[in-house]
C-alpha cells in the first residue's frame, strides 16, 4: 500500500514525533531495502502497518515458526469497527543492533465504533540475517 503524499508528510501514525516518511514509511515501502535497525523501530512499523491495514508487511516482519496462515485486516467489519489512534512504548529490553533478541512492552489504543480501548502487550523479537522478525506477545490484561 503506497499512502498519499499528505499522508507522508503527516505525524507518524507510532507517534515517534517524526513525519512518517522520516519515520516508519521507508520499512512498509516494499520497493525499500530499509530493514529496522532495532526491535522497537520494527514494533513502530508494525504499528503502522496494522493503522493503514498493511497485511503483508505484518506477515513477512512475522517469525515463519509463529506466523499465521493469513491476517484479514482488510475487510469491511475490521475497518469500519477497530481504528488505531495511539502507540505508547513503555520500556524495551535488548533489542539493539548488537542485539539478537528483544522485547517491546507497548501500549497501543484504538477504537471501535468510537468507544476506546487499549491493548497492552510485551512482544518478543528475533533478528535473523540482520532483520529484526516478531515472534509472539504476552498480552496485559
Ligand atoms: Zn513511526
Amino acid at each position: 500500500m503506497i499512502p498519499s503524499s499528505g499522508e507522508l508528510q503527516a505525524d507518524c501514525p507510532c507517534q515517534s514525533g517524526l513525519s512518517f516518511a522520516k519515520c516508519c514509511q521507508p520499512f512498509l515501502d516494499s520497493s525499500s531495502a530499509y530493514t529496522a535497525s532495532t526491535a522497537e523501530k520494527l514494533m513502530r512499523s508494525r504499528y503502522c502497518a496494522y493503522t493503514i491495514n498493511d497485511s503483508e508487511y505484518l506477515l513477512k516482519t512475522w517469525h515463519p515458526d509463529f506466523r499465521p496462515d493469513s491476517l484479514n485486516l482488510n475487510t469491511e467489519e475490521s475497518v469500519s469497527k477497530q481504528q488505531w489512534v495511539g502507540l505508547k512504548i513503555k520500556k524495551t529490553i535488548q533489542g539493539n543492533k548488537n542485539n539478537s533478541i528483544g522485547q517491546v512492552h507497548f501500549i497501543a489504543r484504538y477504537k471501535i465504533n468510537g468507544k476506546a480501548h487499549k491493548l497492552e502487550e510485551n512482544s518478543y523479537f528475533e533478528k535473523i540475517n540482520g532483520q529484526w522478525l516478531y515472534l509472539k506477545g504476552d498480552l496485559k490484561t
